[in-house]
């Protein structure tokens, strides 16, 4: 079963307004096990409407349009579906009656342009918009296939654009629909997140092809986004249980393959792990960051709440230059916030060239990403020892080019990854 989606309306191909409409639905129509192969934002424009119908109507089984079915000149969708597929309009006395009935409830006299709202495609049906003045239009046509081969029919339901009006009639009427009268529903779509930090988008498909590949059950797909990684399992399945069972071996060779490069399952962050990682482990932190602000601590603040607790002491920030580029300094740094503050880690992150220099590089700027971290004191060495020589340093530096935004990002992410895995006893 395939489908497709369609927003029409020049307030989303300006850009004016965001196209929120294609997300929900395709969310829902994944739920009831469909497959959604295109989504098409089109303006306010007959022929261009119609085209769009035709094309949809032409390889997919089912179409959902949304926008388009209000009173005004410029809503063509009632128009462009009777042009599409040569049903011409009729008037359709129960649409006209409820249209009536709303203007009566809200006492104001109906204009006459809203009789148009009553008019549907000849052979379509009425999709009951409960809370507004646009029906929806349900019309299943026959065409020969844009793909070649046998002629098909496609259903395509028209709804108004109004998110709440939309949303109403996709759960009252359309899904109904779509389950009793075309047997869907049966399995919906499942997904599953694996996270990883610490390798690149192409390194991670070159030691797993086999579980990229498109036609594969469960499917894998990988996504990046600053610096991290999601491989995202997907499967049709009847139930979660069912789902879980189909995705355990390949969970399996995904673990196999990365080990540690993997931080989490499902919607955490890497900040997430960490703070949870040092609540467990009743460990503090202190964090040192040199440069153009705070990385570390943004991302550790994110969606914190104020009574749990954090494991994060201090935060410092030196808004300065960073004096040497020598790995040693950063070290200091940690070292004696880790003294100042009484914490069991402490971590010192520089990027050189400071964030100004980036303006005067005149090829691709670049950067060398600095990271120190400092352990606490390792009880079973001699306690006569300096206390300096009996603690565990990790440092790190990485020179990276490209946009100097994600620079910040991956400081960041690098420096809490190297804890993480600290805590988790790498
Ligand atoms: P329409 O049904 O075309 O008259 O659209 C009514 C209103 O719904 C528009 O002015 C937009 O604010 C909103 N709208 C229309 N289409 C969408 C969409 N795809 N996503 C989010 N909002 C939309
Ligand atoms: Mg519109």
């Amino acid at each position: 079963m395939k489908a497709e989606i369609i927003s029409v309306g020049d307030e989303l191909t300006s850009g004016q307004r965001l196209d929120t409409n294609s997300q929900f639905i395709s969310r829902r129509l994944g739920d009831l096990g469909i497959n959604v192969r295109h989504h098409t934002t089109v303006g306010d424009d007959l022929a261009d409407n119609v085209a769009a119908f035709r094309i949809a109507a032409g390889r997919s089984d089912v179409v959902i349009i949304s926008g388009g079915l209000g009173p005004t000149a410029d809503d063509l969708t009632r128009e462009a579906m009777a042009q599409a597929f040569d049903r011409p309009l009729e008037f359709r006395p129960e649409a006209m009656q409820h249209i009536e009935s709303l203007f009566k409830t809200r006492n104001r006299p109906m204009p006459e342009r809203n009789r148009v709202q009553a008019m549907f495609p000849v052979t379509s049906r009425i999709i009951h918009n409960p809370h507004g003045t646009a029906p929806g239009i349900d019309l299943e046509v026959r065409l020969e296939s844009s793909e070649g081969g046998h002629d098909h029919s496609s259903r395509l339901f028209a709804l108004p654009g109004v998110p709440a009006e939309m949303i109403e009639m996709l759960s009252q009427t359309v899904e109904p629909r779509l389950i009793a009268e075309l047997g869907l529903g049966q399995n919906r779509w499942y997904y599953h997140s694996l996270k990883l930090f610490g390798l690149g988008e192409s390194d991670v498909e070159k030691v797993i092809p086999d579980l990229i590949a498109r036609d594969r059950t469960p499917r894998v797909g990988i996504t990046v986004s600053k610096a991290t990684i999601t491989l995202r399992i997907a499967a049709q399945a009847a139930s979660q249980q069912d789902f879980d069972s189909q995705i355990l071996g390949t969970i399996e060779q995904i673990r196999e393959a990365f080990g540690e490069f993997i931080f989490a399952q499902g919607d955490l962050e890497l900040q997430d792990v960490v703070r949870e990682l040092l609540d467990q482990k009743d460990c503090t932190l202190s964090v040192v960051e040199v440069g153009a602000g705070c990385w570390v601590g943004q991302m550790l603040s994110d969606g914190f709440e104020p009574q749990a607790n954090s494991g994060l002491k201090h935060l410092t920030w030196l808004p300065t230059r960073p004096e040497s580029t020598d790995p040693d300094w950063l070290v200091n740094l940690a070292f004696r916030s880790q003294q100042s503050f009484k914490t069991d880690y402490a971590l010192a992150v520089g990027i050189y060239p400071a964030i100004s220099d980036f303006e005067s590089q005149t090829s691709l700027p670049w950067a060398d990403l600095q990271v120190a971290m400092v352990g606490p004191l390792d009880q079973a060495e001699d306690k006569a020892d300096d206390q300096r020589n009996r603690r565990k340093v990790v440092t790190k530096s990485q020179r990276v080019s490209g946009h100097p935004e994600l620079f910040y990002q991956r400081l960041a992410k690098t420096a809490l990854d190297m804890l993480r895995r600290e805590l988790i006893g790498e």
